[in-house]
């Protein structure tokens, strides 16, 4: 008998990512849609399902944020994102009426959390973190191999960090908070920093240590509050391969011997980590939500 065939989507704000297959040694058919409407992309998104064979389950791990209660009415909905023209958007529900198969729905970062968990750089690890620092920031938590879900699902990316702004005069690009932590730290805020993209900015410039600084507090604010046995760091800043290793200093430097495990205080390089998955960490995340609803 063939092994089932599972779908997953990638939803991001800049392109929708989608696939079918049967595990992850096996990912076939990937195509890359513009996010431009939700109209348009959707009716690309579905006439790239309905050519392939019979689907099992599909898998969407969305940009946010997004609707998670199950019985929410608009469950599987993007909701208040700034996105232009994808507020209130009905992904889960309509994929599942159009495409006629079961949905399994969730942030696209706890998606690659669980495809970590599964598949990366967090097997055989209940509790770990996924934490993208791209266009904008996210993390996705898994506390005992489950996604970490309460009033909504966790916003990690706004999270309030100290800023000395003597150190940094820039205010933060967050239409909600102005300098929380995406507003300071995701590539945008690289951008109209220093003038020129995050990848132009060689690893020798001031801009890493900063960098280093503000994603150091957020993840040492995350170690103390959620204790993760992993922190996966993803997203296209994190290419900038000179950040781990300030990074991990930092966290060090910040828990200043408070924390002391092996983890942070020996062997910080393998706490730390980028995704064992790497690019494909969302996508292989989505195709991982798909297999759990089946
Ligand atoms: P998205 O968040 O839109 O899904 P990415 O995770 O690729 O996409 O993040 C895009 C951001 O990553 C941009 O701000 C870009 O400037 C930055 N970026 C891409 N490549 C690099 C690199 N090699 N070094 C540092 N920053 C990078
Ligand atoms: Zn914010």
């Amino acid at each position: 008998m063939n092994a089932p065939l599972y779908g997953a989507i990638e939803a991001g704000g800049t392109k929708f990512v989608c696939a079918v297959g049967t595990g992850p040694h096996d990912l076939r058919s990937t195509t890359r849609i513009p996010t431009t409407t939700p109209e348009e992309t959707l009716r690309h998104v579905r006439a790239f399902f309905e050519a392939q064979p019979t689907l099992t389950a599909l898998g969407v791990g969305s940009f946010g944020p997004v609707d998670l209660q199950p019985t929410s009415p608009t469950y599987g909905y993007i909701t208040s994102t700034p996105k232009p023209g994808w507020q209130n958007t009905d992904l889960a529900k309509h994929l599942q009426r159009e495409l006629k198969v079961p949905v399994a729905f969730d942030t696209d970062v706890n998606a690659a959390a669980i495809g970590e968990h599964r598949w990366g750089a967090a097997q055989g690890i209940g509790s770990c973190l996924y934490i993208t620092v791209g266009t904008g920031i996210g993390g996705g938590a898994l506390v005992n191999g489950e996604p970490v879900q309460g009033l909504v699902h966790p916003e990690m990316g706004h999270l309030i960090i100290p800023h000395d702004r003597t150190r940094d005069p820039y205010a933060g690009f967050c239409p909600f908070h102005g300098d929380c932590l995406e507003g300071l730290a995701a590539g945008p805020a690289l951008l109209d920093r220093w003038g020129k993209p995050a990848e132009a900015l060689p690893p020798d410039h001031q801009a890493w240590a900063l960098e280093a600084h503000y994603l150091a507090l957020a993840l040492v604010n995350l170690i103390l509050t959620l204790s993760p046995e992993r922190i996966i760091l993803g997203g296209g800043v994190m290419h900038q391969e000179v950040l781990f290793p300030m990074i991990r200093a930092e966290v060090q430097t910040l828990l200043n011997g408070y924390v002391k495990v092996p983890a942070i205080t020996d062997t910080i390089e393998a706490y730390i980590v980028p995704p064992g998955l790497g690019d494909r960490a969302g996508i292989l995340g989505a195709l991982a939500l798909a297999m759990r609803q089946a």
